[in-house]
């Protein structure tokens, strides 16, 4: 929400239409869409009215809306398959990350400068806070 003055000097607030699409998701029990990230498979809407649509998330689906054959999007295994290749990268980055930061901060240490060095690092890492 943005806070704004009106013509007579009066605050209010300005719902962003981001805003209103979490609140009315919210309303219906669904988490905010920036949780959702990257193609979802095909899935059903609920409008809370009584209307129920169909979310495709491939083409088959998309072509095809009442053919559940059709779907083409990967099972629940391939999606967690997917996901562990994910976490195995990311973790091999950390690591990688872990270690440059190692041979960093021991070539740092032994540098003469190497304390004040250090504490500007901390100070510039605090104020990114
Ligand atoms: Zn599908």
């Amino acid at each position: 929400m943005t806070g704004t003055l009106d013509a007579h000097g009066n605050a209010y607030t300005v719902e962003t239409l981001q805003e209103k699409a979490d609140r009315l998701r919210a309303e219906q029990g669904l988490p905010p869409e920036s949780q959702h990230s990257g193609p979802q498979p095909c899935h059903w809407y609920d409008d809370g009215h009584g209307g129920r649509y169909l979310i495709p998330g491939c083409a088959g689906r998309a072509q095809d809306p009442d053919n559940a054959d059709a779907c083409g999007c990967p099972d629940l295994a391939t999606q967690l398959d997917k996901a562990h290749r994910e976490i195995e990268a990311l973790k091999a980055e950390l690591q990688g990350a872990r270690t440059w930061h190692a041979y960093v901060a021991m070539t740092v240490d032994a540098h003469p400068d190497g304390r004040k060095i250090m504490k500007q690092a901390a100070n510039r890492a605090e104020d990114d806070r």
